[in-house]
């Protein structure tokens, strides 16, 4: 395995904050493997701001909610052609409505995308670092998933999924030495928050005691830190990264 490059591979690290955390892991000095679906000039540049300081990065494109082809791409891009070092699943949507007015199908979708395409690539990965008796896996959860929101049943259900799904990994693969933590991030500037109105917004900040927005940085230090060495005798927690809201 050591002649394999050590790899990071973080789902939807087209944006935001996988973007800011393909950014902080290839600072660390891994190869950082960036997934997007539906901007791939956003991806491109991600990876040619991360070439530009000197790393080493690609793109693929994946929709992590077809478990068929996120099984393809591990096999084709990653095992035994890399040594998966960290695998952050943080590929994720909104779809908010009130619970009276969810349709079926947006239920169905952001569950999928953000609670089984987690699943698909976990499991894949799981595989492989078992094998390497190594590796940190990183899920994002939501302050969302702790406290509730209305008109967000289907992500507060998903992201209270992702921490299940966390506690219940780390006890399967902690023999292996194989690290499953998750971060929850509170409200974070990002394109999921942009449609947020001045109000909205400010009504947040109000409830956040140390008042403000986090930013895509902010989450990515966290992440950064738990697949890192530094945090090797830390799994199956919950970190929230959210200014101090309590949950
Ligand atoms: P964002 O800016 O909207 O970026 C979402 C990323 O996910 C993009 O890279 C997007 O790819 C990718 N993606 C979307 N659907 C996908 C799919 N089916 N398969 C693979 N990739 C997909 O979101 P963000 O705010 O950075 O959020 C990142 C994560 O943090 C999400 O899990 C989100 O739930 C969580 N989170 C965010 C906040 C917040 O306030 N922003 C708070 C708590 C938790 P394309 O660029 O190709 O579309």
């Amino acid at each position: 395995m050591s002649e394999l490059s050590s790899t990071a591979l973080v789902t939807g690290g087209s944006r935001g904050i996988g973007r800011a955390t393909a950014l902080a892991l290839a600072r660390n000095g891994y190869q950082v493997f960036i997934t997007y679906v539906s901007k791939p000039d956003e991806a491109a540049a991600v990876v040619a701001q991360i070439e530009d300081h000197g790393g080493v990065a690609s793109a693929f494109c994946l929709d992590v909610s077809d478990t068929d082809s996120v099984a393809r791409f591990f096999a084709e891009n990653i095992k035994d052609k890399v040594k998966l070092s960290v695998l952050v699943n943080n590929a994720g949507i909104t779809k908010d409505n009130l619970l009276i007015r969810m349709k079926d199908e947006d239920f169905d979708r952001v569950l999928n995308v953000n609670l089984r395409g987690a699943f698909a690539c976990l499991r894949e990965a799981a595989k492989i670092m078992m094998r390497q008796r190594a590796g940190s896996i990183v899920n994002i959860g939501s302050v969302i998933g702790q406290m509730g929101n209305a008109g967000q049943i289907n992500y507060a259900a998903a992201k209270a999924g992702i921490i299940g799904m966390t506690k219940s990994a780390a006890k399967e693969l902690g023999a292996r030495n194989v690290t499953v933590n998750c971060v929850c991030p509170g409200f974070i500037e990002t394109d999921m928050t942009a449609s947020l109105t001045d109000e909205v917004r400010a009504q947040y900040a109000a409830s956040i005691p140390l008042g403000r927005m986090g930013s895509p940085e902010d989450i990515a230090a966290a992440v950064a830190f738990l697949a890192s060495p530094a945090a090797s005798y830390i799994t199956g927690q919950v970190l929230a990264v959210n200014g101090g809201i309590y949950c």
